[in-house]
């Protein structure tokens, strides 16, 4: 069956060949089809750059107005006046983003990383949880005011120790207190003596063989879980005036917390009121409890008692600008401006809000918000937006190698990521803050809007 094959074969290379057909007249057909082709091309590609072109027009001339819109708009900020008073986590967002005049008053000259202090009052290293505020805020003039000047406010003018700031805008971030060395003493003004509280604290933690720490919150769980890693074998008592640890965050946290403190070694006195004698630090004395019982211990730290820095003074006739609840927080409306004056804008710690938002993260969101408020208001539009508070996110450190983290009211991680993730965020924080703040946009214009004019 060769011959059938071979049939095959001729059938398949003919099927393939081109149609037998009268050679000249098909060339010329391909030929008049090639050159349509070509013809469609060249008209594609015509429009491609037509296109192009009208785009790369439209693009220079938008560019342009942004340039000279927001270049102008920089300019003109830039004649507006806004202090800010507090160098913490909101104070120091907001002037390093506000382009503006922007003056900062500050009990210190540096910038404190809070959430690494309990670490720090263990290990009694603190150096790099710290920044000086004139590479924090290079943008402002810094003004360090005694730690007994009082502020007073006025519609425009804010007065301490003698002097008197003009203001368009009034940025009040003075934060809260805890009992030192959580947060810096009056006498802590400058970094060095800060350094030398954290040694003489670390030393006297060494030194104790059983310590009380008040406070089941963040900083006293953290402080208990830090001390308890780095001394097994010392005694460590935690107690709260609540029924569970970290009581503002959600139950499965505070289960996860109590859990590993326990596996730890750490006693919780849950649900008693201590009746306290003596001072953080080298204390030796003993601590009673509301139910009688007796704890007996050579040092004592108080890791509860926050206090809003709301003491602000009052100059001239009419009403005070400010109002204050019974806490001593201030009170704001939805855009956190205060209740009486749309000029100034309260914010972090020392406002009032819900207790479970006061924390770094939040007291930043709000810093954002509120120097976008306060461009809106310099580019005159008139309307702001309200305050979202979003979700509360936090990560207490359980020691080097645990920890948990919230989000909203989940608990979102557990275990030895924790303390890692916190560590890097210090570490970027404290690296970040040494550089100058880049808003690309605003810049590129403020750069090129003098050029282009
Ligand atoms: C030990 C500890 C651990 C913490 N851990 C965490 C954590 O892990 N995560 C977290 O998110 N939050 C944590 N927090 C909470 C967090 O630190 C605060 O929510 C945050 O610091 C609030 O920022 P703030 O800018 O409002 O106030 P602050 O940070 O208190 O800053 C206020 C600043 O204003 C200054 N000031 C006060 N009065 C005046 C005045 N009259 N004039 C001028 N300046 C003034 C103060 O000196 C201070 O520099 C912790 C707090 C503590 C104490």
């Amino acid at each position: 069956m060769a011959w059938a094959q071979s049939l095959k074969r001729h059938h398949a290379r003919a099927w393939k060949r081109p149609t037998p057909c009268v050679k000249g007249v098909r060339w010329k057909k391909e030929e008049g089809k090639k050159a349509r082709r070509e013809d469609v091309r060249n008209q594609a590609v015509a429009t491609q750059a037509w296109n192009l072109a009208v785009l790369t027009s439209v693009m220079a001339v938008a560019t342009w107005k942004a340039v000279e819109h927001y270049g102008n708009q920089v300019v003109e900020r830039k004649k507006n006046k806004v202090v800010v008073v507090g160098s913490g986590f909101a104070g120091v967002r907001v002037a390093r983003r506000m382009q503006a005049d922007v003056t900062m008053l500050a009990k210190r000259d540096y910038f404190e990383f809070t959430p690494g202090v309990a670490h720090a009052m263990v290990d009694g290293t603190h150096k790099q949880l710290t920044m000086k505020l004139e590479k924090v805020v290079p943008n402002a003039r810094v003004e360090i005011i005694g730690n007994n000047d009082v502020v007073d406010v006025e519609d425009g003018y804010v007065h301490v120790h003698g002097k008197t700031f003009a203001y368009d805008y009034l940025v009040l971030a003075t934060g809260s207190t805890y009992t030192p060395p959580l947060k810096p003493s009056k006498i802590e003004e400058r970094m060095h003596v800060r350094e030398r509280a954290f040694r003489i604290c670390a030393e006297a933690l060494k030194d104790a063989s059983n310590v009380l720490v008040i406070g089941g919150g963040v900083a006293g769980v953290e402080l208990a879980a830090s001390f308890v890693s780095r001394y097994p074998q010392k005694k460590v008592y935690l107690a709260d005036e609540h029924d569970r640890l970290l009581y503002k965050l959600p139950r499965e946290a505070s289960a996860y917390a109590e859990k590993r403190l326990r596996d730890k070694g750490v006693h919780l006195v849950l649900g008693e009121r201590i009746k306290s004698r003596g001072m953080n630090g080298r204390t030796k004395g003993f601590e009673c409890t509301t139910s009688g019982n007796t704890i007996e211990v050579e040092a004592v730290f108080f890791c509860s008692g926050k206090k809003p820095n709301s003491e602000f003074g009052k100059v001239g006739p009419g009403e005070p600008l400010l109002e204050w609840n019974e806490k001593g927080y201030i009170r704001v409306n939805e855009c956190l401006q205060s209740t009486r004056s749309g000029r100034i804008f309260v914010l972090g710690d020392v406002r009032e809000k819900q207790e479970r938002e006061y924390i770094a993260g939040q007291a930043e969101r709000e810093a954002d918000y509120v120097v976008k408020c306060i461009h809106r208001l310099l580019d005159g539009k008139e309307e702001l937006p309200p305050f979202r508070p979003g979700a509360v996110r936090l990560s207490v450190a359980l020691g080097p190698s645990d920890g948990l983290m919230v989000n909203g009211d989940r608990l979102v991680a557990r275990g030895m990521v924790v303390p890692l993730v916190k560590q890097v965020i210090e570490r970027w924080t404290i690296w970040f803050l040494a550089k100058r703040y880049f808003d690309f946009h605003r810049r590129m214009a403020a750069h090129l809007a003098p050029t282009l004019a």
